[in-house]
């Protein structure tokens, strides 16, 4: 049986324990697994592109997972996944709200390409309510991230927000 290699697409501004937990258990399913950091502008995200690959590596390294890429694209996952001989793509669903969106878009890159499945892993339930989002604003009014980033991100938050 061939199993295909996955990418895991998102905005990773920054990358969480919730993303985290994500990798960890796709790894377990797939040869291969390919973080891929979009741009995503229109999201207006607080670290470039190049900051959340950085800091979604390095992250990556503290919390001892080792042989995952991490790329970055501008443009559509399906032309990205192909560049990269990917054959799965896989999401994360949290609550409810997440369903309608992850659905939409599972179907419209079915859509554009029949032969790459959309695999979506449910949340850990302590990480449930996490998002990047989350950190970001806890972070913004001083409060304590640790159980929600490794070190290292909450050390590139600190100088993103002080500068
Ligand atoms: P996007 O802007 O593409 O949604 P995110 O970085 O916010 O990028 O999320 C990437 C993927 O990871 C999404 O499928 C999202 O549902 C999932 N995800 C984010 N946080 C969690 C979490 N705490 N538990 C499970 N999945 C998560």
């Amino acid at each position: 049986m061939h199993i295909p290699s996955a990418i895991y697409p998102g905005s990773f501004d920054p990358i969480t324990y919730g993303h985290i937990d994500i990798v960890r258990r796709a790894c377990k399913l797939f040869p291969r697994l390919l973080i891929a950091v979009v741009a995503n502008p229109s999201k207006q995200p607080l670290f470039s592109l190049s900051e959340r690959v950085e800091i979604t590596q390095e992250a990556l390294a503290e919390v001892g997972i080792r042989g995952v890429e991490v790329t970055s694209y501008d443009g559509l996952l399906i032309q990205c996944a192909k560049a990269h001989g990917i054959g799965a793509i896989v999401r994360g669903l949290r609550a409810n709200s997440d369903f309608d969106y992850e659905f939409q878009l599972a179907l419209t890159n079915r859509d554009l390409d029949s032969e790459i499945e959309t695999v979506l892993f449910m949340t850990a339930g302590r990480y449930s309510f996490l998002s990047s989002s989350i950190v970001k604003e806890i972070k913004r009014y001083g409060g304590d991230v640790s159980s929600f980033v490794p070190k290292s991100v909450e050390a590139a938050l600190e100088r993103k927000l002080a500068g």
